[in-house]
């Protein structure tokens, strides 16, 4: 059964007093130590060779009777919704795990759940509709055990959002993410089916043959966080100094993240609007991750970006769908066929025998193209039409900072 309609994350900033970041604080305490012990007693009933506890033994063991005793009492200061979302976090994991190494789950490998520290980049903590949260008439965000916070509403809410994660950043700010369900809205056929070729010397190469570059906002910005990273390195461990050049760096990089993650949004956008199918090679992005190219592919993000064209293609009823990772897009001929013997990354243009000119990238980006229509063709890989694809869990709407660093206009619901 396919479900017209895909769930999208809200994001809005959120300024707790600070008696209301003690409590915040307090809860993503408990729910990391909820979280690490649940996974030490799945770690150690394995080791045991004993089988995984039951969910519900787990509950009773890490939260219920774990309140009973004087070392845990404080876990009922904070909301027990989010105890049990904690849990629900670690099962997720495991799943996650058991997913990729069974080779169910495809895609980059998943590593087993760690344990949470209090010094991760992020923390977050998930109220669900029955932790009986909700939106005050006065435009608050009321938690139980917290209290009533401030939100800056940059947008409406399309619908009544199923749950709400608080965040806080590595930067200190905070967020609150709410699930919303949102109607699919397909778009009106278009005339062109575009190839996208994601390329190391611009962001992405398309097959009409237009470059597209990391806006110069972002370039400057991840130039300032370079520079950021260097002053870090200098500083002595454990200086103020250190501890400032640091929050600098923490501040930069979540500028960085909201400028490329505005960029994706746009062009992913723009890309699903004026096309009616998609294609992309296959990167194989852990295949690249091993060589020295590894930096700028990950800085590039290409994965998200590529998980944004795909849930936005579902949602608009277009087609998307990517190439095999093995064909060979820029050693072959778009003209004739021909395969070129080999093609090394410095190779910017190449002539085929046949006389024809190619611009490597460009080149690659038409025979993804052609690979994509004729898979769609044979009814083959191709995903046609839409179907449920749960947005990414941090990539579906930008938040409004991002919105305003940026100058940009919005984020994908805006199609
Ligand atoms: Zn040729």
């Amino acid at each position: 059964m396919y479900n017209p309609s895909v769930q999208l994350r809200y994001n809005f900033r959120l300024y707790p007093t600070p008696g209301q970041q003690q409590s915040l604080a307090r809860a993503f305490g408990c729910a990391r130590v909820v979280f690490n012990d649940a996974l030490r007693a799945r770690q150690e009933a394995h080791a045991a060779g004993l089988p995984y506890p039951l969910d519900g033994e787990l509950s009773k063991r890490v939260i219920t009777e774990a309140k009973k005793t004087g070392e845990r009492a404080w876990l009922g200061e904070v909301s027990a919704v989010v105890l049990q979302q904690a849990l629900a976090d670690l099962n997720t994991a495991y799943r996650n795990f058991f997913a990729s190494v069974s080779g169910t789950r495809k895609g980059r490998g998943v590593a087993p759940p760690r344990f949470r520290s209090r010094k991760d980049r992020r923390q977050a903590i998930r109220f669900t509709r029955n932790a009986r949260w909700r939106i005050t008439p006065g435009g608050k965000l009321r938690l139980p055990k917290i209290g009533d916070v401030r939100v800056r509403w940059s947008r409406n809410l399309p619908s009544e959002p199923s749950s709400v994660t608080v965040i806080k950043d590595a930067a200190g700010r905070y967020f609150a993410s709410f699930v919303v369900e949102v109607p699919d809205e397909p778009l009106p056929q278009a005339a062109a089916d575009v190839g996208i070729d994601l390329g190391l010397t611009h962001f992405a190469v398309l097959s009409d043959g237009r470059k597209v570059s990391s806006p110069r906002f972002l370039r400057r910005a991840e130039r300032r966080l370079r520079k950021a990273r260097q002053a870090l390195s200098r500083k002595q461990k454990g200086s103020a100094n250190r501890k400032k050049a640091a929050a600098r760096v923490a501040r930069l990089h979540a500028r960085v993240a909201d400028a490329r993650r505005d960029h994706h949004h746009k062009l992913s956008t723009q890309l699903i609007r004026d096309n009616q199918a998609v294609y992309v090679e296959d990167l194989a992005v852990n295949g690249l991750a091993r060589t020295r190219l590894a930096k700028s592919v990950h800085d590039a993000g290409w994965s998200r970006f590529v998980a944004m064209l795909e849930y936005k293609a579902a949602r608009h009823g277009r087609s998307f769908a990517r190439v095999d990772r093995w064909f060979p897009s820029s050693k072959l001929c778009s003209t004739c066929g021909t395969l070129a013997e080999s093609m090394p990354l410095n190779v910017r243009s190449w002539t085929c025998p046949c006389g024809a000119v190619h611009d490597r990238d460009v080149n690659a980006a038409i025979n993804i193209l052609a690979a994509g229509q004729a898979d769609r063709l044979n009814d083959r890989r191709a995903q046609v039409g839409p179907g449920h694809v749960p947005a990414p869990r941090s990539e579906a709407v930008t938040h409004p900072d991002a919105a305003r660093s940026t100058r940009s206009v919005e984020g994908i619901s805006v199609l």
